[in-house]
């Protein structure tokens, strides 16, 4: 797992370098991530992911849209961590077959991107907005 980390980072280092994914860039990120990925990149294509920012601390976290029926309308995120989905606490957590849900690989790809739609709030109403997943 830490080499797919590792993996990670650079290709994100190289495209927020350049604002742009190359073609061997989504091959690598697709043969990490598979089925994953192509939901990330619908969640990106759809423009379904939002950073918080909250002032003054400057704390940052991520809202990302859902995409299956039935879920909710969307998770917070915090794309090396955490994701509020039943996919992050199933696959990442108690089974350990991925490294990401697609909620966080769409939230890492938008930044690097920058194609994150920015939200500011007080401190207080993000401690809220936290108290609520
Ligand atoms: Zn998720």
């Amino acid at each position: 797992m830490a080499v797919v980390e590792a993996a990670m980072r650079a290709i994100l280092a190289a495209v927020e370098a350049s604002a742009t994914v190359t073609d061997e860039q989504l091959s690598m990120l697709n043969f990490l991530f598979e089925k994953n990925l192509e939901r990330a990149l619908r969640i990106l294509d759809q423009g379904g992911v939002q950073r918080v920012t909250s002032e003054p601390s400057h704390r940052t976290v991520f809202q990302v849209t859902g995409e299956s029926k039935g879920a909710a309308p969307c998770y917070l995120c915090f794309p090396d961590h955490y994701c509020s989905c039943q996919s992050f606490y199933f696959d990442v957590v108690a089974k350990s077959e991925q490294i990401y849900c697609k909620h966080q690989l769409a939230a890492k790809l938008a930044n690097a991107l920058h194609m994150c739609k920015e939200v500011t709030m007080s401190d207080e109403e993000l401690a809220y907005l936290l108290l609520e997943c």
